[in-house]
């Protein structure tokens, strides 16, 4: 049986690091904010090439606090218009939700999957404050155009960078091409902690300090309290676990894109479409996406042939029960990836072997 994402195979590949790491961690008598969190955020931002990172609870977390934080400068006000795709998990959409502002979806490109900036000025209105780009499946999007747009407008550029972890555009680093982002530590992301965290990059002083605030009750200082703020914090334990597995992360994405690079060379299903890469630096491959009219018939033939595949997202968040708001709305882009795509098996612990299995197997299929 090759699995989807065998997350213990995963962080099995990591041997006693790990343990020692969150014996450290938890034998060190100081949980939140301490040295670990100090440590991983300091490491994270140079990673990214970033001046400032901040940890949060979660990536959703990450997201809603840097809008909020704009609210707090008083860059953005309740009510403004966020650019955000349609297609991405419901997250983006949510966190733009709960700062208080209004979602405006866009349609993605139907090749890369990610935003589409040919329609993005079109929803310009005098209400908008940002655009907030996924990098989806892994992909980079198409920032210099996005950030051109945002330029011309004054307008924030917000990247969802929770799927895109060490993904390259023009020599940086996803994390540090807009004015902040916000990174997901959700255990199945291709950097990923042992439960919940999170975490903004930004170059802006001011942003980071009240973000920083907000994220940890509004508190710059120990009861003293700034802003009405969130309690979001990154825990010492978790922190412990990300700095010995972000040493690996560029390690891992190669693999990923090596398993990716085998999977376009050999599968040649005509059934099938594969993802458009023109970029291999661009892509960490944290899905690896194809689409198929028989997506169902395709996903069940390879769970009888031992392979696990998932869908990555079986409906889209403006037909979703909870996005009531979006349901007049069509985006046959959105709908038709949403329809099609089925998601193979590409992840640090898959062996040579598997990935022959694979590509013989969708190859195989009668479609
Ligand atoms: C995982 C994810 C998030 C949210 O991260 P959580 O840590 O689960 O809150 C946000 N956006 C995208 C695109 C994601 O994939």
């Amino acid at each position: 049986m090759i699995k989807y994402c065998d997350l213990k195979a995963i962080n099995g590949l990591y041997g006693e690091e790990l343990n020692e790491a969150i014996l450290r961690a938890a034998s060190s008598g100081w949980y939140i904010h301490g040295k670990e969190v100090e440590n991983f955020e300091q490491a994270f931002a140079r990673y990214c090439g970033c001046s400032h990172c901040i940890g949060t609870g979660n990536g959703l977390d990450a997201l809603t606090v840097i809008l909020l934080a704009y609210r707090e400068m008083g860059i953005m006000v309740a009510g403004d218009e966020i650019i955000v795709p349609a297609n991405t998990y419901i997250a983006t959409i949510l966190a733009i939700m709960q700062a208080g502002m209004k979602p405006v979806l866009c349609e993605p490109a139907p090749q890369s999957y990610n935003i589409d900036t040919g329609i993005i000025e079109s929803l310009i209105t005098e209400k908008t404050r940002a655009i907030m780009p996924v990098h989806l499946y892994g992909q980079v999007a198409e920032m210099t155009r996005i950030m051109d747009i945002a330029r011309r407008h004054s307008l924030k550029v917000i990247e969802d960078a929770a799927q895109a972890h060490g993904a390259m555009h023009d020599g940086k680093r996803t994390g540090s091409l807009g004015d902040a982002a916000g990174f997901s530590f959700y255990p199945g992301k291709n950097l990923g902690a042992l439960g919940d965290g999170g975490a903004i990059t930004t170059d802006d002083d001011v942003l980071a300090s009240t973000a920083r605030a907000i994220a940890n009750y509004g508190s710059h200082r120990k009861y003293v309290h700034t802003f009405k703020g969130v309690n979001s914090r990154l825990d010492e334990i978790q922190a412990a676990v990300l700095g010995v597995k972000l040493k690996n992360l560029d390690k891992e994405n190669d693999r990923r894109r090596e398993i990716a690079h085998r999977y376009i060379a050999g599968i040649d299903n005509p059934a099938v479409s594969l993802p458009a890469v023109n970029d291999y630096e661009g892509h960490v491959f944290h899905i690896f996406a194809i689409l198929s009219p028989e997506r169902e018939r395709l996903q069940q033939y390879l769970a009888g042939m031992g392979i696990e595949t998932l869908i990555h997202y079986p409906i889209p968040p403006h037909k979703q029960e909870a996005m009531e708001e979006f349901s007049a709305c069509q985006f046959p882009v959105t709908e038709r990836i949403h329809r099609e795509e089925l998601s193979l098996p590409c992840n640090p612990a898959m062996r040579d072997a598997d990935i022959e299995t694979v590509i013989r197997a969708v190859n195989a299929f009668k479609g």
